[in-house]
Order: structure tokens, then sequence, then C-alpha cells
């Protein structure tokens, strides 16, 4: 039987309480299936400022490099907001990624059926949308130097970032957007801005030449990011794959979300780099915060973090029939008319976090 190891870190806010759904679930698997869990859990965020002053403790960080994937929930809260910038909540997060080098960010934007009129566009529009944005997530501006504020003097200021992309960063990204593109539509679109940016063309022929070199049976396609923008609007259903740098990446994948609907139905997974054997390192966690408004009211819904379990399955543990398993019993108790209050309309039944959680399980069950 296979045997993984997973290293839960709920963190803060709503964190917890729909962590205790994912857990749920991972247990039911353990029984269920022939896949066996060992699941450890360690503090990151507020919580661990509180109990050890830092954000993310070494031991933790051990604990972290060490599992086959990582689960978060979120991280943050009003209670943390005035300490200095490396003891900030995220600290622990943005440490996390960066030392375990998750550089493909993976963002699906699926319509559920049952949830087709929570889109932002009409529903004809986006039904049955299923598209998978990757974004690049450690190189690119937000890193590139030289960065920072300079004083010209006479009171003019300059600022700076600056945008540098390697081949090597371009094409392992790129690597992950073809594989993926070839277990679903078979389609990517790289998205840059060539016409405009040095880093874009290199983009742009680093992404052909590794297309033409190793996937050629991919479909491949370029969009101008602006282009791609509108087209998400216009046409979303165009896409099966879309593959762009980390601004691009950051503002595309946002707009894609809001094609769906809630933030508490949105997944996604970061991704480093595969070893000898394969194995990635990898961390999954949904796309909302950890919500201070709502959280320790049992309201919050637990769907995004459910299926970033659901792609740990299928991305860390190459188990897409239990991944599809999970979808499935997602769809069919929000077809049920199941709902948590960010995703309620007139006529379905409203439910706590737990209640989404026991309704989920037995749907599973049958
Ligand atoms: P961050 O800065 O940590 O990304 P944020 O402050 O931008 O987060 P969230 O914490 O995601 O945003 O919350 C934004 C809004 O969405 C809040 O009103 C919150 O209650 C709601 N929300 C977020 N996640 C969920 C969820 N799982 N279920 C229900 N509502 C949610
Ligand atoms: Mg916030």
């Amino acid at each position: 039987m296979a045997a993984y190891s997973l290293l839960m870190l709920p963190g803060d806010g709503i964190g917890p309480e729909v962590m205790r759904q994912v857990r749920r679930v991972i247990d039911w698997m353990s029984r269920r299936r022939d896949l066996e869990f060992t699941v450890s859990e360690g503090l990151v965020g507020g919580c661990a400022i509180d109990a050890h002053g830092v954000p993310l403790s070494e031991a933790t960080m051990e604990q972290a490099l060490a599992a086959d994937a990582v689960l978060l929930g979120a991280v943050g809260g009003p209670k943390w907001d005035t300490v200095s910038y490396d003891k900030r909540p995220e600290a622990g997060l943005l440490r996390l990624r960066k030392e375990l080098e998750l550089f493909a960010n993976l963002r699906p934007a699926v319509v559920f059926d049952a949830l087709v009129d929570a889109s932002t566009l009409k529903p004809e529009v986006v039904r049955g949308l299923d598209i998978m944005i990757v974004r690049e997530l450690t190189g690119g501006i937000y890193f590139g130097e030289p960065r920072g504020i300079e004083d010209l003097g006479n009171g003019i200021r300059r600022g700076i970032n600056t945008q540098v992309y390697t081949t090597p960063e371009i094409q392992r990204v790129a690597r992950v957007a073809f594989e993926l593109a070839r277990k679903r539509g078979n389609k990517v679109c790289s998205c840059e801005k060539r016409n405009v940016m040095e880093s874009g063309l290199l983009w742009n022929q680093d992404v052909t030449a590794l297309h033409a070199a190793e996937y050629k049976d991919v479909e491949l396609s370029h969009m101008l990011a602006d282009a791609a923008a509108m087209q998400l609007v216009r046409n979303p259903k165009q896409f099966d794959v879309i593959v762009t740098d980390n601004l691009f990446g950051d503002i595309l994948s946002d707009e894609a979300a809001m094609l769906t609907g809630s933030i508490g139905m949105l997944p996604s997974a970061s991704l480093g780099a595969a070893d000898a054997s394969g194995r990635r390192k990898a961390l999954y966690e949904p796309v909302h915060g950890s919500a201070p408004d709502i959280a320790g009211r049992d309201v919050a819904n637990p769907i995004a973090s459910l299926l970033s379990f659901g792609m740990a399955l299928r991305y860390s543990f190459d188990r897409a029939e239990e991944a599809d398993l999970l979808d499935r019993a997602v769809q069919n108790v929000l077809k049920g008319g199941m709902r948590t209050a960010d995703i309620m309309s007139p006529g379905m039944a409203r439910c706590s976090t737990s209640v989404m959680g026991d309704s989920i399980l037995r749907e599973l069950d049958k």
C-alpha cells in the first residue's frame, strides 16, 4: 500500500476550521482506499508567533522539507497586523515557498454546474468552464534586482523594479504547463508582452523552443497578456492551460477566479522541482485568506481547502481516481442544494462548515 507523509499547517482565522474538514477526508481516504497517510500538524503564521515568537519555526521548516506534501490553511489576522515585516504571519508562508522552491503556482478556475449563476459572467459564457492558470512564482519583477526607492534630491524619488527571467526559469514552469495539458485538454496558451518587454520576448522564444523540442503533441499558442485579460472575459472557454510570469499570473489568476464565483471554492497548488525519483516538493492551500471577519463561527466554506487536498491527490500522489471521487462528491452536494453562507442563493439549504463536511463525507460513502 502506498504511504505518504502530509504536513498540515492550519494557521490562523478560518484555517483550523476548514482544515478540520480536510482531516476528515484524509482519514476517509486512508480508511476506504488503498492509500496510507501519516499526518503531522504544525504551526505557521500568527499562531506560531504566539507560540514561538516566529511565524515559522526551524522544526516546522524541517518537517515541511521532509513531507511529501504540505497542506496549508491560511495565515494572518488583525492581531498580528502591527508587527514588523519579517515577524508578520505572511513571512512564514513566504519562507515556506522560498525554501521549498515552489516555482509553479497552479490555480484552476472551474465553474460548478450548480453554481453557474455565481459567476460574474453570463451562464452560457462560463458553463462547463475548466481552465488552469500556471503562474511563475519565484522570479520576475517581484524579485529582480535592482529594486528599491532612490532619493534623487529636490523632493524627487525614483521607484525601481526589474523584470528578470532566465531560460531555465522559463522552461521549468513551461514544462509543468505542458505536462498538465497532456492530462487535460492538451492546449497551452503562453502569455507575455513581447511587444514591449525583452523578458517577454525571451519568454516567448524559450517556451516555443521547449515546445518544439519535447511537446509537439501539445497545441501551443501565444497571446499578449493584455489580450488574454480581455479574452478571459469575452470567451474564457477557449483556454485550457495558461502559462505566464509572476506579475501577469497574479492578475490573470484573480481575474479567472471571478469567473467562477465564490473565493470559498478556489483551491491552489504550488509545485517545486522534481527530484531524480520524480517526487516534487509541493504546497496546497485555498486561494482565500484567514477571513477574520467570520473566523470561529463555523460558517466558512471548506470546499477550497478540500479541493486543494484533491489537487494534492492528483499532483503529488498521482491518484486522479481519488481526486475525481472528491470532486464528484463536492459537485453532488452542491447539486443537492447544500450551501455555506458565501455561496447561498434563494431556495438552497444554508449549512455550517462542519455540516458541509458531513455532507461531503456522506457523499463519499455512497
Ligand atoms: P489575504 O490578504 O490573507 O489573502 P484577504 O483579507 O484579502 O486575505 P480573505 O481573508 O480571503 O481576504 O477574505 C475576503 C472575504 O472573503 C472576507 O469577507 C471573507 O469572510 C470571505 N471569505 C474568505 N474565505 C472564505 C471562505 N472559505 N468561506 C466563506 N467566506 C470566505
Ligand atoms: Mg487579508
